[in-house]
């Protein structure tokens, strides 16, 4: 029943109203599909369609439903995901040109999925896309998670070298969350979430969000491309 003088049901977090191009929204889900094995030993839908396996024969979870309702934060919208990270990276919020300076194209990680990320090892493998400056303020005030630990990188290097998703196996229950490279055979028993890149050489940046930090305050618009977890469904 229509109630004019009801209070308004309580507002989110204002850097949580906006956009994240890259999180689904609640009317979007992932399919309940049953996966088999075709003759050839390679995972397969039961009611496969062709736009379910991308130019390199990779299988991909089957997303469907609208943009509508909450985003979920914690997790990547596959579609979209792969539309910012693979090519030019693209900031995983906006969707624009992430920011770049002669050390590099800016990364916002989570520190809590990288705990030994200092020192820097060479090489770090992430479903992270890259991010802009206004978008990395954004995030750094939106997300609890980034807030806890969070590190800006610098990278020249990043190139896309797998997937992560659900790899099946003929004798033994499907294991989630596990990235396999483009060169593994194992590519053919796994249905695809998100594309990985390898942030090679990155550097860390410990200056350009701390000195953006002071910058005048931005309206919000976008929130945390960085937000969601890595690991499980981020
Ligand atoms: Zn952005």
């Amino acid at each position: 029943m229509y109630a004019p003088s009801a209070p308004p049901p309580p507002s989110p977090h204002p850097e949580r109203r906006s956009r994240l191009y890259i999180a689904p929204y609640e009317g979007e889900f992932a399919c309940d599909v049953t996966v088999l094995f075709d003759a050839n030993g390679r995972v397969c839908f039961a009611d496969e369609r062709p736009e379910d396996r991308d130019v390199d024969g990779v299988l991909w979870e089957r997303w469907e439903g609208t943009q509508t309702g909450e985003l979920d934060w914690a997790a990547h919208f596959p579609a979209r995901q792969c539309e910012v990270m693979e090519g030019r990276p693209l900031c995983g919020v906006c969707k624009g040109d992430p920011d770049r300076d002669e050390r590099g194209t800016l990364w916002l990680l989570h520190a809590g999925d990288h705990p030994v990320l200092r020192p820097l090892p060479r090489s770090i493998t992430t479903a992270t896309p890259a991010i802009c400056i206004p978008c990395a303020r954004r995030a750094m005030r939106a997300c609890q998670e980034l807030r806890r630990g969070s590190v800006a990188l610098r990278v020249r290097e990043a190139p896309v070298i797998g997937v992560r998703g659900t790899l099946y196996s003929p004798t033994a229950p499907p294991l989630p969350d596990q990235v396999v490279r483009f060169e593994d055979d194992a590519l053919r028993r796994l249905v695809a979430r998100q594309l990985m890149r390898e942030l090679i050489d990155a550097e860390i940046d410990d200056t350009t969000l701390m000195a953006s930090a002071s910058g005048p305050a931005v309206a919000a618009g976008t929130a945390s491309a960085a937000c969601g977890r890595e690991a499980g469904r981020g």
